[in-house]
C-alpha cells in the first residue's frame, strides 16, 4: 500500500480564503458604513505580526492597513529597523472602520468591546492561528488588550515582553496616531520609544528563531 503524503496547503493561500470570507462580513454594525472590510496586509509567513486599533478613513478607501498618516509614521520606523512591510504582516482588532456621525461628517471612533470581540474571534484568532508568529507587536492598547491581557497599561507596560496565547512573545508600543498627537520634545521622544519596541520585537524574533519548537507534534 502507498503511504499518501499530506500536503498541508500554504500559509498565503489559506490567508487569502480567509480574507475572502471577511470581505463580506455583516457580523456587526460597522458594515453599514465601511467603505471596504480592511483585513490586513504584508507576509503570512513572517514570524513578526503588528497589530493596530482599526482602519481610519484612508484605509477604509482603500481597504489596506495603516495607509493614512499613521502608517507612514509606521512605515518610516519600521524602515529605521531594516524592515518594509513585506517582512511582516500587518492587521487590527477590527477590520471595519469604527466612526460616529459628527455635523454629517463620519470621525473615527474606538471600537466598542462587543465590535472588538466579535472581530477579534470571527478573524483576527483565525489569522492569528494560521500565520503562528514567534512575535506580535502591539500598537496601542486595544492591541494589547486583544493579544496581552485586559486592562493593560500602555504607558506603563510598553516595551516589555509579555506571554500571549497568539504567539511565542507579544510587546505592546505606542499607537503612530498618539504620536502624530504629540508635539516637539514628545513627539520625538514617544517616535524614539516606537522605535525602540520594533527594534525590541526585531531582535526577539531572532532570539526565538534559535529556540526549541514549544509544541511536540
Ligand atoms: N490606525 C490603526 O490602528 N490601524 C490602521 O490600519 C490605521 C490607523
Amino acid at each position: 500500500m502507498t503511504e499518501e503524503k499530506k500536503v498541508e496547503t500554504g500559509k498565503d493561500v489559506r490567508v487569502e480564503e480567509l480574507r475572502e470570507k471577511a470581505s463580506v462580513c455583516t457580523a456587526c454594525d460597522l458594515c453599514e458604513k465601511r467603505t471596504n472590510v480592511v483585513f490586513g496586509e504584508g507576509n503570512p509567513n513572517s514570524p513578526l505580526v503588528i497589530i493596530g486599533e482599526g482602519p481610519g478613513e484612508t484605509e477604509d478607501k482603500t481597504g489596506r492597513p495603516f495607509v493614512g498618516r499613521a502608517g507612514q509614521l509606521l512605515d518610516e520606523c519600521l524602515r529605521e529597523c531594516g524592515m518594509l512591510r513585506r517582512h511582516v504582516f500587518i492587521t487590527n482588532v477590527v477590520r471595519c472602520r469604527p466612526t460616529n456621525e459628527d455635523g454629517g461628517r463620519l470621525k473615527n471612533r474606538p471600537p466598542t468591546s462587543e465590535e472588538a470581540n466579535t472581530c477579534i474571534s470571527l478573524w483576527m484568532e483565525p489569522t492569528l492561528t494560521i500565520i503562528a508568529p514567534l512575535v506580535i507587536l502591539c500598537l496601542g492598547s486595544p492591541a494589547a488588550n486583544a493579544v496581552i491581557k485586559k486592562g493593560f497599561k500602555i504607558m506603563q507596560d510598553r516595551g516589555k515582553f509579555f506571554d500571549s496565547k497568539y504567539a511565542n512573545y507579544a510587546i505592546a508600543g505606542l499607537h503612530p496616531a498618539y504620536i502624530l498627537r504629540q508635539q516637539g520634545e514628545a513627539f520625538d521622544e514617544t517616535r524614539a520609544s516606537l522605535i525602540e519596541d520594533i527594534e525590541a520585537a526585531r531582535k526577539k524574533v531572532v532570539e526565538a528563531k534559535k529556540e526549541p519548537p514549544k509544541t511536540l507534534f
